[in-house]
Order: C-alpha cells, then structure tokens, then sequence
C-alpha cells in the first residue's frame, strides 16, 4: 500500500454518466465504496464536476444555450448531485460536506485561508467534502474554467500528496494514433506538453490539456498525480495498491510551504516584474531576494503587497512574490543599488523589492498555469 495521507480525486461529468446523459448510479456506488475505502487510512476530498449536465437533464434541456441557463441548471444540479452523493456516503456511515468555491476565493488570501481551514476542520472531523465551482454565481473573471484546474489548486491548497484524475481515457498518450500510454513521467517537458493538446471529447470541458496543467502545478507542489480511466474497476483501490494504473507524474519539487504555493499558483497577479539575466541565474540557484538592481521594468498598477509576475526579457515566467514596492516606485527605482533606495525615495524602505520568503521561483516549469 502506497502511503499517501491526504488525496483529492476528481472525476469528470462523462465518467460520471457514461454513455447516459444522466448520473450513472452503479458507477457512483463503486466510485463511493473506493473512496471509502480509501479514507479508512487517509484523507480525502472530492472534486465533482456533473451539476450543469445533471441540471439540464432535470430540466429537459438537451444542452445550454446561454450562461444563465448553464447557471440555472447548475443551481438544479448540484442539488441533486449531492443528493445522489450523500445517499451513497451514508451506506458506508460516511457524512459528506458541500464546498462550492470560485477562483476569486482563490486570488484573496483571507478567502483562501478560510476555505483552506474549512477543509482541514472537515478532514479532522472524517467528513468527505464534496467539491465543485460555484457555478451559479462564477462569471468569466472568476471563473475557475473547468474542474481540473479547481482540484489541482486544492490538492495546492491543502497539502494533498496525491491527486487523482478519473477521466474517459485511460491516462496520457504521448502518441495518440498509438494510443499508448505512458506510465510515469518524471517532468513535464514542454514535448509532453505539446502531445497533450490533442482535443477534448465533445462534452468535456478540460480534456487533456487541462489535466496537464493542473499536474503540472500539483506535482510543483511536491503532490504525486495520477490520470486514469474513472470506469477501470477498482482504480482508486489499484492505485493505491501500487499497480501500474494510467500515467504517475511524479512530484519535481519538495512540497513547498502553503503560503508561497498560495503567491505562486492562487494569488491573484497585479502586475509584472522584468529582471536581466544576472538576476535570474541568482535566483535559480541561490534562491536570492530579487533587488532593485535586476529590474528592467514594472508593468500594471500594483501596490506594495501585490503579487507580482516576474519574468525574463523573452517573458518567460520565472516566478512570482509579494512586492515590498508598488509600480510607481519600482519605475523609479529599478536598476539602482539598494544603498540608493532612501536617497532617491525619500524614505528608508526595504532592501529587497521581492524578499525570498514571499517568492516563489518555477524550477522546472515554463510558466505557471
Ligand atoms: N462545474 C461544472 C459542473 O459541475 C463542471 C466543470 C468541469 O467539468 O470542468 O457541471
């Protein structure tokens, strides 16, 4: 048994209903007992999407129209969702909780810390929370988009050390013609990446493209991730067994500290930092403060406290932090050594713009999802 403590498994709206266009209750039941089961050793928490297509088939929609509709039929949906859920928790004398988020939750701090909180109360207290976005109220700014990337900034947010997409394929195919899967992948090269833009099934939102995204920032986190077919029998159960089930990606980095996981993949960015070529070798391999003297140029309106993007002169992403200045001042002060700081701002400020507690530098990736 592979010692994974705390897991997120997201299962996606075609493993849910099958073929149907309504809640495959045999699959549900099997899916719940494996959960179950697996939370006898662990926790873990549920990432469901299904309330939209669930909605419109109460309704006697064949597809939605418009937002509102799609909206409306989530509000129907999730209703009945967890319905169908906490029927099937109960069987195994299981309590489940709803957790509805928005991405906005995500981008504010206290927000973020409060949800987080809830979840960790909800693991203390062996209850399974049941999460998906709040689709009735998520406008296109706060949009998580799709499901994928909501359970890859939980398993973020909470620390999870494994996180499980159950999909309508069978794990990720470096070649789709071959339809071979690949096993494990250590890293998320950017051929990888490539292989996986292949299209989504016709009803699905994310498709592989997302999933990738999303592993590509758990396994930044120091979370393990698997993708596999949801209908495998037994798969959550396999997986945690040790079988060889769908694609391992591997965790590249330790985990890294909730709060600087929060600045690098949640935050919400206010701007962005360029930094020259000397800045950036000395925060790759010494994981410095970033200094006035690396800047080339602030872009955006933010303010001291913002999380900013910093990047390289071709716009590479190489991390994000907290800012100790705001853009107005970064523009007066950027290449400059710090012993200037005072002389040409007045005021005696910090000599870092980024300290290196409040920064979060990509290793292995390109950009952030
Ligand atoms: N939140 C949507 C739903 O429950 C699904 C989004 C997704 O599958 O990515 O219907």
């Amino acid at each position: 048994m592979n010692d994974f403590s705390r897991i997120i498994i997201k299962v996606g709206t075609n493993t849910l209903t099958g073929a149907e266009d309504r809640l495959d209750e045999r699959y549900l039941s099997h899916l719940v007992a494996q959960i179950c089961s697996a939370a006898q050793n662990g926790e873990v928490a549920l990432v469901t999407s299904g309330a939209i297509r669930t909605g419109l088939t109460a309704l006697g929609l064949a597809a939605s129209r418009s937002l509102r509709e799609s909206q409306a039929a989530a509000a129907v949906g999730q209703g009945l969702l967890m319905h169908h859920y906490q029927r099937q928790f109960q069987n195994h004398g299981r309590l489940v909780a709803q957790v509805l988020l928005t991405n906005d939750a995500m981008h504010n701090r206290n927000r973020y810390l409060n949800a987080r909180n809830t979840l960790l109360t909800l693991f203390e207290q062996r209850v399974i929370p049941i999460i998906n976005e709040n689709d009735t109220v998520a406008t296109d700014e706060i949009k998580f988009g799709d499901n994928d990337n909501l359970a890859a900034q939980v398993a973020v947010m909470v620390g999870a050390d494994l996180l499980i997409f159950l999909s309508d394929v069978d794990g990720f195919y470096r070649d789709h013609n071959t339809k071979q899967i690949l096993p494990v992948v250590e890293h998320l090269t950017p051929e990888l990446e490539m292989a996986a833009q292949g299209p989504a099934s016709e009803k699905s939102k994310g498709g592989m493209t997302t999933k990738i995204a999303g592993a590509k920032v758990a396994t930044h986190c120091g979370c393990h991730v698997f993708i596999a077919g949801g209908r495998r029998e037994n798969v959550i159960t396999d997986i945690l067994d040790g079988e060889n089930v769908g694609t391992h990606f591997l965790p590249t980095r330790l985990r890294e500290g909730s709060r600087k996981a929060w600045i690098g993949f949640s935050g919400k960015v206010a701007g962005e930092l360029t930094i020259d070529a000397g800045a950036i070798a000395a925060l790759r391999q010494q994981g410095t403060s970033l200094l006035p003297a690396g800047i080339t140029a602030a872009g955006g309106d933010f303010k001291t406290g913002d999380v900013v993007r910093v990047v390289s002169a071709t716009g590479e992403e190489i991390g994000r932090g907290l800012t100790n200045y705001s853009a107005a001042e970064i523009n007066r002060i950027k290449g400059i050594h710090s012993r200037l700081l005072e002389q040409i701002l007045g005021y005696r400020g910090d000599p870092e713009v980024i300290h290196r507690d409040n920064f979060l530098i990509y290793h292995s990736l390109a950009s952030a999802a």
